[in-house]
């Protein structure tokens, strides 16, 4: 490396590690390279967005770093993995065809052999000729089966290959739908979802119904036990989610601490019931620190539920979800309200 590559690149890393301590924000590899990323200007919407973070006089919390990571780097990520498959796939697909000239070739130069033997035997021969004809076209016919036998594991080989790229590319399809931390559907994810399940619940006449879910003072939690302590418990609700629902259903990470359900052929009574358990599953878990076994007490979640109407469009079903949840807030938390219910009747006429 050349010494002025060398003073560059530490420049970088000096100037990374100041701004990582400015904003009070971890070290961690993965904030490192955003910001190493930062202090090198190549990428001027991620500058830009950090400079607005920035501005602001509050330190930047680590939810909004982890976001433009995911927004950044982790999208680059699997661009990168999807190049680098598809780059491997060409490749592949470049071998065949070489492979397949190769087979031609190699019957065309047979099949050349065999017409001048033929001509040849057209002629009188005699039998030391014939002999001689004999052991060429034996030998000529053992390097066709070597070639073939070659080609053959070529190709097994490249069927292999693509194979398991194919596995590369349901996982990075996978990664791409899937949240990070809890393992859910990520928002991306389920806005496609609700979409298609919509469509679907109207075009077979089927009810679908909507939850969002918030944690109840997580805030408090967060500053109270740690960012770590919150991501635990985050995954811990996502868990309860994963085990009580269906596999026709969608449990997403909506967002921060905010989670959704998608329950098609459910009605709102039977959402709620759903709803309920999972509630009284958050609730009734005792939280201990992983790695002090110290008591963290019980968290809630509050529940709101709207079900899908012929005129609903993505966006007015989960404002109405929303509305719901807004009156289960409003009611004291931990609590499901259904859009239906005479909780959103007292809401909307305060
Ligand atoms: P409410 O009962 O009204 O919902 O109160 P709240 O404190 O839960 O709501 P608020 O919206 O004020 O705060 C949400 C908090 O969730 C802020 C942030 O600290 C936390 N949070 C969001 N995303 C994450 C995350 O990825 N990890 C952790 N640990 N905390 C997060
Ligand atoms: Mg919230
Ligand atoms: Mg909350």
């Amino acid at each position: 490396m050349a010494q002025d590559e060398f003073e560059r690149a530490l420049s970088y890393a000096n100037s990374t590690l100041s701004l990582l301590k400015r904003g009070e924000i971890p070290p961690y590899p993965q904030f490192y390279e955003l910001f190493y990323i930062y202090s090198t200007g190549v990428n001027k919407a991620l500058n830009e967005r950090i400079n607005a973070v920035f501005s602001d006089a509050r330190l930047p919390s680590l939810e909004v770093v982890e976001s433009l990571y995911n927004e950044f780097l982790k999208t680059h990520q699997i661009d990168e993995r999807v190049n680098n498959v598809s780059g491997r796939m060409c490749e592949n697909i470049d071998s065949v065809q070489e492979i397949i000239r190769s087979a031609s070739k190699t019957a065309r130069s047979y099949s050349g052999s065999l017409e001048e033997a033929n001509s040849t035997l057209d002629a009188d021969i005699d039998p030391a000729a014939l002999k001689l004809l004999t052991k060429s076209l034996l030998a000529k016919t053992r390097q066709m089966q070597t070639n073939n036998k070659q080609l053959e594991d070529r190709l097994e080989a490249t069927r292999a290959e693509m194979a398991s790229l194919q596995g590369d590319l349901d996982e990075v399809r996978r990664d791409a739908m899937t949240d990070s931390l809890t393992n859910l559907s990520n928002r991306k994810h389920f806005d496609r979802e609700l979409e298609r399940l919509i469509q679907r619940a109207n075009e077979t006449n089927r009810p679908l119904c909507l939850v969002m879910i918030d944690i109840d003072h997580f805030k408090t939690f967060n500053d109270t036990y740690g960012h770590q302590t919150g991501d635990q418990v985050l995954r811990l609700v996502a868990a309860t989610l994963r085990k009580n629902v269906r596999v026709s259903d969608v449990a997403a990470r909506y967002g921060g601490e905010e989670f959704s359900l998608i329950l098609p052929n459910t009605e709102l009574k039977d959402a709620t019931i759903i709803s309920n358990k999972i509630r009284k599953t958050i609730q009734a878990k005792e939280l201990l620190k992983r790695s002090t076994n110290e008591k963290l007490g019980r968290i809630t979640a509050s529940f709101g539920i709207s079900r899908l109407v012929s005129k609903d469009s993505p966006a007015t079903l989960i404002e109405r979800a929303d509305l719901a949840l807004y009156a289960a807030k409003h009611a004291g938390r931990n609590k499901v309200v259904a859009e239906n219910d005479k909780l959103m009747q007292t809401k909307t006429a305060a």
